[in-house]
């Protein structure tokens, strides 16, 4: 098998704050011939002089990795961007695929992926340390999975007392997975558990909101909302007027 010469770079944009944006993700940036990947996301990049940009649709993750694979067999060094880390929910995964599948020369690219801040992270240092015990992550998105599958998988979670991160709670074409997935919840939790909704973090439209499940709401979601449940031990700790509170869930548990 021949050895390409091309580089793929798999990188975190972070939450959205430049701020967030980690050093290794800017040197790969500027390391690029191409750059990948959800409009949206390639348009928070700034441009840089002779790089070539290819936008594409929320849609069309398997094309546009063997599309940027292609390029990188051929010799470029190209980006994929993804917001927060592009292993959780993103593009990393579908490039792995898409080589599995694809040309047996892919296999010997250089690959890397840069890791970024995840929104959980980014929302979990504004509250004060919800995601401080065990935690799961899922997404709500049942795109690429079967509903029932989310439900078990909340259920069981939440039986075994970890804190959740759920990612893309809503969407257009998924308007009420969220509310069933709060009435799941509340079958299992005390309705007492803080709830955060978590929205645009670190962007100048950034909401964050703290509510009990009993009164979770999905209306205070929308597609750039991480939805944070707490176990039964997570604690909300009220502080001084105007003030928003703080969520931890403290490092040691007491169920046996
Ligand atoms: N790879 C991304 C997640 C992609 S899935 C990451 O690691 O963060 C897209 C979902 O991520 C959104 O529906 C939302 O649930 C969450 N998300 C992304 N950016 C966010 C932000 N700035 N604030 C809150 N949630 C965000």
């Amino acid at each position: 098998m021949s050895c390409a010469s091309g580089a793929l770079y798999v990188i975190g944009l972070g939450p959205g704050d430049d701020a967030l944006l980690t050093g290794e993700a800017r040197a790969a940036l500027d390391a690029c011939t191409d750059l990948f990947g959800y409009s949206a996301y390639v348009d928070r990049v700034p441009p840089r002089a002779g790089q070539v940009r290819h936008g594409s649709d929320n849609r069309e993750e398997l094309a546009r990795a063997r599309a940027a694979l292609a390029l990188a067999a051929s010799g470029g060094r190209v980006g994929i961007v993804s917001g927060g880390d592009p292993g959780v929910f993103a593009m990393a995964s579908a490039v792995f695929e898409a080589i599995e599948a694809g040309e047996p020369v892919w296999r010997n690219l250089e690959v890397t992926v840069v890791p970024g801040v995840s929104a959980m992270f980014a929302a979990a240092a504004r509250l004060g340390a919800p995601l401080g015990h065990d935690f799961a992550v899922v997404s709500l998105s049942d795109n690429l999975k079967p509903w029932p599958l989310i439900l078990r998988r909340l259920e069981a979670a939440a039986k075994a007392g970890f804190v959740l991160a759920l990612y893309n709670p809503v969407s257009r074409a998924r308007p009420w997975q969220l509310g069933a997935s709060l009435d799941c919840l509340r079958a299992v939790l005390p309705p007492e558990t803080p709830v955060v909704f978590a929205t645009a973090v670190s962007r100048p439209d950034e909401r964050l909101e703290i509510v009990a499940l009993a009164q979770a709401d999905s209306a205070g979601a929308d597609m750039r909302t991480l939805v944070l449940v707490g176990s039964a031990e997570t604690r909300r700790l009220a502080r001084g007027k105007g003030m928003r509170d703080w969520v931890y869930t403290p490092r040691g548990s007491a169920a046996a």
